[in-house]
């Protein structure tokens, strides 16, 4: 079988959807989702041999693209020495290490397995320190996919959460009190009403999960006082931007240092992890070294561990940054020249190497906002573009991101194509 629809119709025979996470489905974007066989730096190839440039990245971890050799090296010598101990490794200690040494808030961090544990970890961290029960979350932000995270976006911020999902019951979601991103003056007015008894908020400093949205100047900084004056943790989810938007990431890029900080994507180079860390004092509350409990089997398994240390490694040499942000510089100065001229309604918004363009005109401030783009030319967008090879995210209101292995020649070529789909439709 070497047909994307024919792998897609047996896969839904098998598995809900088809798939192992919802929005690989193409659910919102129609069509065929691409059974992908290989990748090799910027490129993916499909089981019908198609190539695509890709600007997904598995989502946020492949900063150094598909099979980069050195991390391919690294992780096939550790696997031929054994897969998992369940016992601690040299390994695990060298990738603390680094992110201690990068990540300005991190003076300790425990390794899981995903995102979503290490946010959903941090939080019972958060609550087992401070002894509060509630937790303040922007709408439109995603935390992973732990019950008391999913909660609707979009209810005023007086309002208690109500659940996402199905499954999730009213009662869990209502410790969580939703807010909005970028408005400092309604978490001020969460913070008077509530303030005792929030035991955290949780933020992506640079929005991602809504489509990229930087915070508003002083935002994270207002945030950042009215958690210190209301003796409750400010946690920074950067499963995404971490290692992303700068090698120390949002916390580093705006200077504002949260009480706990959550990782995944890039410090796994590829394989599944995560990691929450932070003050050495709220650090010490976690099992066994204090009383509030998180374990995990495969946590830290010298795969994973080994596939980040390469990655940080390489991130690390002098420059990476800056010769990723001069590729993905490319898009601004071609994009928003045009957009302006022609008086499109696009909005291009970037933080680092990773970026969206909204189908709508900017700026894109809030999870409102951002729903107010026009989900069917983006559907119209994403095909045409995925017919020309070009692999975006197959939803408005996600991030796109470039890799250390994308060519200046194939973003141009990107950019020409996009732009191609704007003078047709527009
Ligand atoms: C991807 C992501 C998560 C969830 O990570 P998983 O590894 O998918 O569980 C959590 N928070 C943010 C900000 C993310 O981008």
């Amino acid at each position: 079988m070497t047909n994307n629809t024919e792998l897609f119709t047996k896969a839904k025979q098998l598995m809900p959807g088809g798939v192992s996470s919802p929005v690989r489905a193409f659910k919102s974007v129609g069509g065929t989702p691409r059974f992908i066989k290989s990748g090799q730096g910027s490129a993916i190839y499909d089981e019908e041999g198609h190539r695509y440039i890709d600007f997904i990245g598995s989502w946020g971890p492949l900063i150094l693209g598909h099979a980069h050799p050195k991390i391919v090296k690294a992780i096939q010598e550790t696997a031929a020495r054994g897969t998992s101990f369940g016992a601690p490794t040299a390994k695990e200690t060298m990738l603390a290490q680094d992110i201690v040494d990068f990540v300005p808030s991190i003076e300790k961090v425990r390794f899981v397995n995903s995102g979503t544990e290490a946010t959903m970890s941090a939080l019972r961290l958060a609550r087992g320190f401070t002894g509060r029960k509630e937790i303040v979350k922007f709408a439109g932000c995603y935390h992973g996919h732990s019950d008391g995270l999913l909660i609707k976006a979009g209810s005023g911020a007086t309002t208690l959460g109500v659940p996402d999902s199905a499954g999730v019951p009213a009662e869990i979601t209502q410790l969580t009190v939703p807010a909005v991103f970028n408005d400092p003056e309604g978490l001020e007015t969460i913070f008077k009403q509530r303030g005792e008894s929030i035991a955290a908020v949780i933020i992506e400093p640079v929005a991602g999960n809504m489509g990229v949205i930087p915070p508003a100047p002083g935002f994270l900084e207002k945030t950042r006082d009215l958690c210190s004056h209301y003796g409750s943790l400010l946690i920074f989810d950067e499963v995404m931007s971490g290692f992303r938007v700068d090698r120390g990431g949002a916390q580093e890029l705006y200077g504002v240092t949260p009480d706990l900080t959550c990782l995944g994507k890039i410090i796994g180079g590829g394989l599944p992890v995560g990691a929450y860390g932070g003050k050495n004092e709220i650090m010490e509350f976690v099992a066994p070294a204090g009383p509030v409990y998180q374990a995990g089997t495969l946590s830290g398994n010298p795969l994973a561990i080994t596939a980040g240390h390469e990655t940080l490694k390489i991130i690390n040499t002098p420059g990476f940054y800056e010769k990723l942000e001069q590729k993905i510089l490319l898009f601004d100065q071609a994009l928003l020249p045009e957009i302006k001229k022609h008086k499109w309604k696009l909005c291009f918004q970037r933080v680092g190497s990773m970026a969206t363009l909204f189908f709508r005109a900017g700026p894109v401030n809030t999870y409102t906002d951002a729903l107010q783009a026009d989900t069917t030319l983006f559907k119209k967008f994403h095909q045409y573009l995925l017919k020309e090879g070009i692999y975006f995210p197959p939803s408005q209101f996600e991030a796109f991101f470039i890799s250390a292995a994308h060519t200046t020649a194939e973003i141009e070529k990107t950019i020409e194509i996009l732009l191609d789909y704007c003078y047709k439709n527009y």
